[in-house]
């Protein structure tokens, strides 16, 4: 990627109040930079948190109030210019143009535009058929989820499960089709996957995986959604949690390098020196998988932004953070670090049947994931250690006892893992 200029910026303009948006803008005030910082969004609300719109769907009040970052006055006082309900449309030559008809110029650029909720191709227009990425889309999915079920949760990745618990816990019928025969492969090892979707049969949620599903109609009233196979599923409610799209149409738009993403560096640098782009829309080199990812994870956003706020500040630091996350089902947490793609055996502690173990996952012997349950203390010695492996070839990594913590080892025992998938994690 071509050279960033090495004159101090006078204005830094973030586009996204994603937690990557926010977290850039409030990185480059921590890190003493006194020039102009805008930051644009086209939500109404303010920088809030995502991660409870699956978990309290049902249960909890989502409102902006209780979910926000900070208080609205603080952006203010920091001298942060938050502009909201703000789309922006285009960039030419060093300023982005916004559809209210305003027009931003800018020294340095940060695109964190996260994505968007995938739809399906075959699913009709529905009131009832929903996706959740936004607090703006969780009213009406939650107003039918208060009228009764059965709500059909189509996708078993940790969003649609999540939010398939919230609304099994509330007591409805709730069945979850996926098309993979194996779901959850790209985020946790093969038993782990497979603790998962019992723990949802243990509650009462059917799950049907494999389920090539070919339309999505209202039929007499109700919503029917119909598989290759001939079998069919009714809904009152559908929730399609089918992934996410990254959103590069902006960054496409300007003539940016993008696939899958916005293609960086490892200082988060697009191909404008000016233009640098972090969080889950950013394609970034991993030096521990050796190839370019794109994490869709809370914690991840959070620490590439910052990062990558402090490059645009000329730090010149290589992002190489191990990505962590969590998830929250039915009461059981899980703590999730690393990638499991390339893991070939798996180490673990504890119970998996009851969510009280420890597990680290390896490749040629190189520790590359780690999960708990129950276990926050294992968990962050363990993330200790991937961080510490974080980095080393494969081939000449120094072979794992020795260095992994021993709670963990004792009992241990290897099993073979899943390594198909995309090289991205869900969050
Ligand atoms: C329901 C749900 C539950 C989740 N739970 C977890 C969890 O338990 N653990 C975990 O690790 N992760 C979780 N995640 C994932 C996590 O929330 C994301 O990884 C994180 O929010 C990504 O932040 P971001 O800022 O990169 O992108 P986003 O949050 O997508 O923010 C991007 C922002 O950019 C704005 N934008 C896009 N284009 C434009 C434009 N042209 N002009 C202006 N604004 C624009 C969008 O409107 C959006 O507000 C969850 C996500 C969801 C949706």
């Amino acid at each position: 990627m071509p050279e960033t200029p090495r004159t101090t910026p006078r204005t830094i303009v973030v586009v996204g109040t994603g937690i990557a948006g926010a977290t850039a803008a409030l990185t480059l005030r921590e890190e003493g930079f006194d020039g102009r910082v805008v930051l644009v969004g086209e939500e109404p609300h303010p920088p809030y948190r995502r991660p409870p719109l699956s978990k309290d769907l049902v249960k909890r009040a989502l409102t902006p109030e209780r979910l926000r970052l900070k208080p609205p006055t603080a952006w203010q006082e920091l001298g942060i210019e938050l502009r909201t309900g703000t789309k922006v449309t285009g960039i030419v030559g060093g300023v982005l143009e916004c559809a209210d008809g305003s027009r931003l110029p800018y020294d340095r650029l940060l695109l964190a535009t996260g994505g968007r909720a995938r739809t399906l191709p075959y699913a009709a227009e529905d009131d009832h058929v929903h996706t959740l990425r936004r607090l703006g889309d969780v009213p009406a999915l939650r107003a039918d989820l208060e009228s009764g079920g059965p709500l059909l949760v189509v996708g078993a990745g940790l969003l649609g499960l999540e939010a398939a618990a919230s609304a099994r816990a509330a007591g409805l019928d709730v069945t979850v089709l996926e098309a993979a025969a194996e779901p959850l492969r790209r985020v946790l090892p093969a038993r782990l996957r497979h603790a998962v979707l019992d723990l949802h049969r243990a509650h009462g949620t059917q799950v049907h995986t494999g389920v090539a599903l070919t339309g999505l109609t209202r039929r007499d009233g109700v919503l029917v959604a119909t598989a290759r196979d001939g079998r069919s599923w009714h809904a009152h409610t559908v929730l399609v949690a089918a992934g996410l799209r990254p959103d590069v149409e902006l960054a496409a738009r300007a003539g940016l390098d993008v696939d899958d993403g916005i293609l960086v560096d490892a200082l988060g640098t697009t191909s404008d020196p000016r233009v640098f782009a972090a969080g889950d829309v950013a394609r970034y080199p991993d030096p521990h998988l050796g190839r370019r990812v794109r994490v869709e994870q809370w914690n991840h956003a959070q620490q590439h932004a910052a990062a990558i706020a402090r490059n645009m500040l000329g730090a010149g630091t290589p992002f190489t953070a191990v990505p962590w996350s969590w998830t929250e089902q039915y009461g059981v947490m899980l703590q999730i670090a690393g990638h499991f793609t390339d893991a070939d055996s798996l180490a673990v502690q504890g119970d998996i049947a009851d969510f009280d173990f420890a597990a680290l996952a390896t490749a040629d012997g190189r520790p590359v994931g780690a999960v708990a349950a129950g276990r926050p203390h294992d968990f962050r010695s363990l993330r200790t250690v991937l961080d510490r492996h974080a980095g080393t070839p494969p081939r000449t990594a120094a072979h794992t006892p020795t260095v992994l913590p021993h709670a963990v080892l004792t009992g241990g025992r290897p099993e073979a893992a899943g390594t198909a998938g995309p090289p991205t994690a869900a969050g």
